[in-house]
């Protein structure tokens, strides 16, 4: 019989039994706990194949994520799709330390530069509702999306279609934030696992990686208010080099944060108020 227990169990020979299970509930539109709770049921013929081409295409190398159009992000669900990388755990921590510095009653601009499936931006809106939130994306594709994962929420935040700052003008910010591409062009991650599937205008960077955090931390201190925060994540191996790159441009109170792994992944600093007047020609 085809039991919602025997056909996760046949799948376990192809797939860890956590993916079976997500792929499975997406099927059915059920929970996890669900499908614990009902292992006796039987599957009708056109949930069984479709369940049967998500555990091929699974096996076959495409991300889960992909395969059931969403990912949890900070506790919340977002629509992903092949036009957005996909939310990493890791990057919560660059939320954690934008809500550490932003009061949650304070009437902050915001920026999210290269928000893809707007999961950075979207949690902002949310948890500082005071806040205004800018998300810019050069592809309109994946501002599609964080559009869509904004209106789900309700989320108010406004989007632009950016390469990077150029769209913006002269506009200032108090904080802004960045999850950039930041992997090298040539590094063979990139053509294994998961991110051979992910947008490589979303992971991969230049030579060194480094292409998009360049630009955005040589530009930000035009768009940062005096006092204003810049906040990027980057690679396991990247702090030393981000770190120079962000005194380079005149910024203060450089600091940098681990994740759970223990890496160095979130650098970030302030335009101290001095150097925001003088670049701005508003000082002698
Ligand atoms: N952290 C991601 C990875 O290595 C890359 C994300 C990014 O380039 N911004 O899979």
């Amino acid at each position: 019989m085809n039991t919602v227990a025997a056909v996760l169990e046949a799948a376990r020979r192809k797939l860890p039994a956590s993916e079976a299970r997500l792929l499975l509930g997406h099927v059915l539109d059920q929970s996890a706990a669900w499908l614990l709770a009902h292992g006796e049921q039987v599957l009708d013929e056109d949930d069984l194949l479709a369940f049967a081409s998500l555990v091929a295409r699974r096996a076959g190398g495409e991300p889960v994520a992909y395969l059931v159009g969403r990912r949890e992000f900070f506790g919340r669900d977002f629509e992903v799709s092949p036009a957005v990388l996909i939310p990493r755990p890791e990057t919560e921590l660059l939320v954690d330390i934008a809500l550490a510095n932003v009061g949650a009653g304070e009437t902050a601009r915001i920026l999210d530069l290269g928000t893809g499936s707007g999961c950075i931006a979207v949690t902002l809106a949310l948890e500082l509702p005071q806040a205004q939130v800018t998300a810019i994306d050069a592809s309109a594709i994946a501002l599609a999306v964080a559009r869509r994962n904004a209106d789900r929420y309700s989320a108010r935040l406004r989007f632009v279609q950016s390469d990077w700052f150029d769209a913006l003008g002269e506009e200032s910010f108090d904080l802004i934030v960045a999850n950039p591409p930041y992997i090298a062009a040539a590094d063979p991650h990139l053509a294994a696992g998961d991110l051979r599937h992910e947008p490589v205008t979303a992971l991969a960077s230049g030579t060194d990686g480094l292409d998009a955090l360049r630009r955005i931390i040589a530009g930000a201190p035009a768009h940062l208010a005096p006092g204003g925060q810049l906040w990027l994540e980057h690679g396991y191996d990247q702090a030393p080099a981000v770190q120079e790159l962000l005194f380079a441009a005149g910024l203060t109170e450089v600091k940098q944060h681990s994740d759970l792994a223990g890496i160095i992944r979130v650098s970030g600093g302030r335009l101290p108020l001095e150097f925001a007047l003088t670049a701005r020609g508003k000082a002698p």
